[in-house]
C-alpha cells in the first residue's frame, strides 16, 4: 500500500530567489500537510549522504556543491499517495519539460537548479527523513 509521507527540499536557487512562500502554498493548496518543517544549510558530507545513488553520476560533483550555496527549506509531509501525487506535484526533473502548472514549472531554472526535490518511494522517503530530521522535530 502506498504511504502517506513523503519528504521534499526547496532548493538553493528557489529559497534565494523568495519562492519558498509560494511553494509552501502550493504545497499546501494540493492537500499535503507538515509534519516537519526548517531551514537549513547543508553541508557537503549531508548532501553526499542524501545523493548518494547519483555518486557515480557526472553531475554528482557539480549538485553536491550547488546544494551547499545557501540554505534549503527541507519538509516531510502527508497526505494520500504521499510519493506518487507530490511527484506529479512538482513535474518533471527538467524544468524545460515540466507542465507549466508543476512547482518545478514554475519555479525550475534548469535541470539542476530545479527549484525542488521530492523523494521517489516510501522507503527512500522514510531514509530522507531520518536523514534530515530528528525524532523531536517531527510532529
Ligand atoms: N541533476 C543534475 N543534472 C542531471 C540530472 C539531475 O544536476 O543531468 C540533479 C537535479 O537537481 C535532480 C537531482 O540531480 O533533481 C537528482 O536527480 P534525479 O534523476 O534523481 O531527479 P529527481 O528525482 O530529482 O527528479
Ligand atoms: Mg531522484
Amino acid at each position: 500500500m502506498a504511504g502517506k509521507i513523503t519528504f521534499t527540499m526547496i532548493k538553493p536557487n528557489a529559497v534565494k530567489n523568495g519562492h519558498c512562500g509560494s511553494i509552501l502554498h502550493m504545497i499546501n493548496a494540493a492537500g499535503f500537510c507538515y509534519k516537519g518543517l526548517k531551514m537549513i544549510k547543508m553541508t557537503p558530507g549531508l548532501a553526499k549522504k542524501f545523493y548518494a545513488v547519483h555518486k557515480d553520476r557526472p553531475f554528482f560533483n557539480d549538485l553536491v556543491d550547488y546544494m551547499c550555496t545557501s540554505p534549503v527549506v527541507v519538509a516531510a509531509i502527508s497526505g494520500d499517495n504521499a510519493v506518487e501525487s507530490f511527484r506529479n506535484l512538482i513535474g518533471a526533473t527538467d524544468p524545460k519539460t515540466a507542465a507549466p502548472d508543476t512547482i518545478r514549472g514554475k519555479y525550475g531554472e534548469s535541470i539542476q537548479m530545479n527549484a525542488i526535490h521530492g523523494s521517489d518511494s516510501d522507503e527512500n522517503a522514510a531514509k530522507e527523513i531520518a536523514l534530515i530530521f530528528k525524532d523531536e522535530e517531527l510532529f
